[in-house]
């Protein structure tokens, strides 16, 4: 099977089991910005108390960010690790942000994907992974998110080395998953040595997954979410739980 056709099966595979996974978990675009952030090196559940802190000390919006003192965000942020570089980082994006287009998401978001991802891979702080969940995530623009997890299912499905270039790994996974209708995702099944409470465990969609999109963004926007799943619960680094993962069919003999 080629590369591509890997992927798509495995698409189809996971969407057919799962069904969507509703990502990104957030109200606003801004909570989706501060949470890829934070969310670099460190565990989600870390993230989430430190968005709760923010958001009910009120910062949870471009303004506070800019204003709060440096310190003072610190502090708020500290269970996300990393917090004074993580501090700096945002207070970087603010200003440019407010710098390059007054302050408004839907002004920066209106950018083509190309030209934005290159202003913001050109940030402080912000690597590929976190500028794709962003113009993903909260401009759905259509932009394939490559994480540990994408890298370590591929690599053991002989689909691409762990190590593989980020870019290579984007542009594969998007030419693979292009042409797919969101819409055709196949009602969720129960296979013969899946556990029974993974088939009813659906996040609840979270207001920022129910955005408008297109149908690219919303196929990418699935992968990714599924793969996380994946990963989290069944692709495990140390020892793969296998037998239950809707993906062993296409584990190379
Ligand atoms: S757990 Fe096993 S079957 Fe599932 S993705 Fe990882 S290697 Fe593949």
């Amino acid at each position: 099977m080629r590369k591509e056709e890997q992927i798509r099966a495995c698409y189809h595979a996971l969407l057919g089991a799962w069904g969507p996974q509703h990502w990104w978990p957030a109200r606003t675009r801004f909570e989706v910005i501060v949470g890829a952030y934070l969310t670099q090196n460190t565990a989600w559940t870390n993230v989430e108390r430190a968005l709760r802190q923010l958001r009910s000390a009120g910062l949870l919006n471009v303004h506070a960010i800019q204003t709060v003192p440096l310190r003072t965000l610190e502090s708020m942020i500290r269970s996300a690790g990393y917090f004074r570089q993580k501090a700096r980082s945002l207070k970087t994006f603010v200003a440019f942000l407010n710098d390059r287009y007054g302050g408004s998401l839907t002004r920066m978001f209106a950018q083509p994907t190309k030209t934005l991802r290159q202003e913001l891979l050109s940030l402080n702080g912000i690597g590929a992974e976190s500028a794709d969940s962003i113009l993903l995530y909260a401009g759905q623009h259509p932009i394939f998110v490559v994480d540990a997890y994408t890298r370590r299912v591929f690599g053991r499905h002989g689909i691409l080395p762990e190590n593989a270039p980020y870019e290579v790994i984007r542009q594969l996974c998007e030419k693979a998953l292009a042409g797919i209708s969101a819409q055709s995702a196949v009602p969720v099944t129960k296979t013969e040595n899946q556990e029974p409470e993974t088939v009813l465990a659906v996040h609840r969609p979270s207001l920022m997954s129910l955005a408008k999109r297109s149908d690219v963004a919303q196929v990418y926007n699935d992968m990714h979410g599924l793969i996380v799943r994946v990963g989290k619960h069944y692709c495990l680094k140390s020892k793969p739980r296998c037998e239950q993962c809707p993906l062993r069919p296409f584990l190379p003999s």
